[in-house]
């Protein structure tokens, strides 16, 4: 094999051999060389340096270099014997666009080839196996300011807990608003700095200069102005009470998931599914003041007379509510709460 096809041997692992696109991201991250060396991972460095004929210490000085740029992953710098290549496209997206040595200017033409991909190519992809598939990778977490009052709250959805039950957290770029940002359209919600991490994820990012460390006090600070903004906590699709994603924080402008849904008029809970709470219109107390109808990013709320008083007021659709609270938080008058409509049972156990 020449040293130029591993960039085709590498594409392919991600379902993308044939691509032109893709096969442009591997060649502006790695060179000929270095995605030689990536495809015979893993493999000790002495052993690399043995069939690339150089030494062990150049050969460490790649790998540490490609770890830091996210191309190949391994636990910690000190475990590069099991660097790998990135396990899926998803990886490769995140993690080479996540980190304070990556500037939105200098590397503009990386956000510009990953925005590219993912519009022309990874998107469609994504929403058809979305519509295809068994089920929501993802959930929604309920604002927690939504639920206080709620006695029967589980930890995997309340925000307060998620957070104290972590070790250590980071908080780190959402690499699909910074594309967004990188590539001109720049979200009208929020800085990008509000991907939460926990744990082994946290120390990763750390460990890359890809994320900063921050208390439970700042990752609870961040995630009240995450609400405020009204963004939606979103997490994997499970009881896990330090979610494998992390904790994002979404748009529906910008985010690799609820974009591409908006997009192509798929519905949410193809991917995401619905929290276990429901908004709520006490009829009387709503003034008819629509501020809710903007902060409510699924189309759930309407107006309309259900009263017969002649006087218009605000009207959930349990199809399309997926539970986030938002509605809720911006409603100056409390006409609108939270009720809690699914069992437990309606968020997968973690496995
Ligand atoms: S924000 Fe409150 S008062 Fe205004 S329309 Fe919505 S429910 Fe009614
Ligand atoms: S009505 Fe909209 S904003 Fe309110 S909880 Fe449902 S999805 Fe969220």
């Amino acid at each position: 094999m020449s040293t130029g096809d591993a960039y085709a041997v590498l594409a392919a692992k991600h379902g993308y051999g044939n691509s032109v696109r893709y096969r442009r991201i591997l060649e502006y991250l790695m060179t000929p060389e270095q995605a030689h060396m990536v495809h015979l991972l893993p493999c000790k460095a002495e052993d690399l340096a043995i069939q690339l004929g150089t030494s062990a210490d150049a050969v460490k000085g790649e790998l540490a270099s490609m770890y830091r740029k996210g191309v190949i992953f391994a636990r910690s710098p000190e475990h590069m014997d099991e660097a790998i290549f990135a396990l899926a496209v998803v990886q490769l997206h995140d993690i080479t666009m996540c980190s304070f040595d990556v500037d939105t200017v200098k590397d503009r033409r990386l956000f510009e080839l990953w925005d590219d991909f993912c519009t022309e190519e990874w998107d469609p992809d994504q929403v058809r196996g979305w519509i295809e598939g068994t089920g929501p990778q993802g959930r929604i977490v309920p604002a927690y300011r939504s639920i206080l009052d709620s006695p029967e709250i589980l930890p995997c959805e309340d925000m307060r807990q998620i957070i104290d039950s972590a070790r250590s957290i980071a908080v780190a770029h959402c690499t699909c608003r910074l594309r967004k940002d990188a590539t001109n359209l720049t979200c009208k919600h929020s800085h990008s700095m509000v991907d939460i991490q926990f744990n082994v994820s946290a120390e990763y990012l750390v460990s890359r200069n890809a994320g900063k460390r921050i208390s439970a006090g700042e990752a609870m600070a961040l995630v009240d102005e995450c609400e405020a903004k009204g963004l939606l906590h979103t997490c994997e699709n499970s009881t896990r009470m330090r979610p494998r994603w992390g904790m994002c924080n979404c748009c529906v402008d910008c985010c690799m998931i609820y974009e591409p849904l908006r997009r192509f008029g798929v519905p949410v809970g193809k991917c995401v599914a619905k929290s276990r709470y429901e908004a709520r219109v006490e009829a009387e107390m709503c003034t008819g003041c629509e501020v809710c109808l903007d902060w409510c990013r699924f189309g759930a709320i309407n107006m309309a007379d259900t009263s017969g008083s002649g006087k218009p007021a605000a009207v959930i659709d349990p199809e399309l509510c997926m539970g986030c609270g938002n509605c809720v938080l911006k409603c100056d008058f409390e006409a609108l709460h939270m009720k809690l409509v699914r069992s437990p049972g309606h968020i997968p156990q973690a496995r």
